[in-house]
């Protein structure tokens, strides 16, 4: 596979900040091990890797974020395309274009954004708290840019705690579970939480084709409405968080959510000390 420039970098070159934004993210270099790691494909003889941070890709007007924790070595980190190249990024884009996000494979993404917390494939898939720490600005700088988000999928546990840190008005505690379901009163409204799709997940069983087409029918539904006229059945499907009691949006569920019950936890927090696990639900 010849390198190629990443999708979004060229299909939006009017836009400066988009432009801006790719720019410096290509050229970063902030993370040493992780720029020795990403390089490791072409050392070894495989010229066409793309080897440097992989840019988000999709839409500008996108309703949904599609989040994972980190390219992977035969997927972005080879193709310069996130989600796309290997396993898991097959399940992602076969969803996609199933789900009418996109036309095909190679097609422009409609209504969708991909991205990752990390940009650089890290060694063993784990990556150390302060790179991930380094690198979520660009993410931050992204969802300034997303400006029409209404759902957020985390693939995966770290990308859905990393999230939920991000967000100032995050429920003050929640907890991952495939299908779990967080409110907040502000755009975007809605984090669902799903398995990564990784082989790890798919290979025993533990994400199913079933359950991973129920999450993309809820992304739909949810992405179709404005925080306030979702289906109250695809609600009943899943665990639904919402603020905690005092939280501003508190009672935004309290009449709305038919049969859906708050569910408080207490186990969110930063990333693990001494390393994110990758692709691990
Ligand atoms: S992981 Fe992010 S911050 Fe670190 S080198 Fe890659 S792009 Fe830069």
């Amino acid at each position: 596979m010849s390198r190629r420039i990443p999708a979004l970098w060229t299909s939006h070159p009017s836009s400066p900040q988009w432009h801006d934004l790719c720019q410096r993210l290509v050229g970063c270099r902030a993370c040493p091990r992780l720029v020795a790691w990403r390089e490791e494909g072409r050392r070894r003889g495989k010229a066409a890797y793309w080897s440097r941070p992989v840019p988000g890709e999709g839409d500008p007007k996108a309703r949904v974020l599609v989040l994972g924790m980190a390219p992977g070595m035969e997927g972005g980190n080879r193709t310069g395309r996130p989600f796309c190249g290997d396993a898991s990024g097959r399940w992602v884009r076969e969803a996609l274009s199933r789900h009418g996000w996109a036309g095909g494979d190679g097609e422009p993404l409609s209504g969708v954004y991909l991205s990752n917390l990390a940009r650089c494939v890290p060694p063993q898939n784990r990556l150390r708290a302060e790179e991930l720490a380094r690198c979520l600005p660009y993410l931050r700088e992204e969802l300034q840019l997303l400006g029409h988000l209404e759902v957020v999928l985390a693939l995966g546990r770290q990308a859905f705690l990393a999230y939920l840190g991000l967000r100032e008005d995050a429920p003050k505690t929640a907890r991952f579970a495939h299908g779990a379901l967080v409110y907040f009163p502000t755009r975007p409204h809605w984090l669902l939480a799903s398995y990564h799709p990784s082989p790890h997940n798919t290979g025993p069983g533990r994400l199913t084709r079933a359950m991973w087409e129920e999450i993309w029918r809820s992304v739909a539904e949810l992405a179709g409405g404005s925080g306030s006229t979702v289906d109250p059945a695809v609600l009943k499907l899943h665990q639904v968080v919402t603020p905690s009691p005092g939280q501003d949006g508190a009672e935004v569920l309290g009449h709305r959510a038919v049969g859906v019950k708050a569910v408080v936890a207490d186990d969110v927090g930063a990333a693990d000390e001494g390393g994110v696990s990758l692709n691990r639900a």
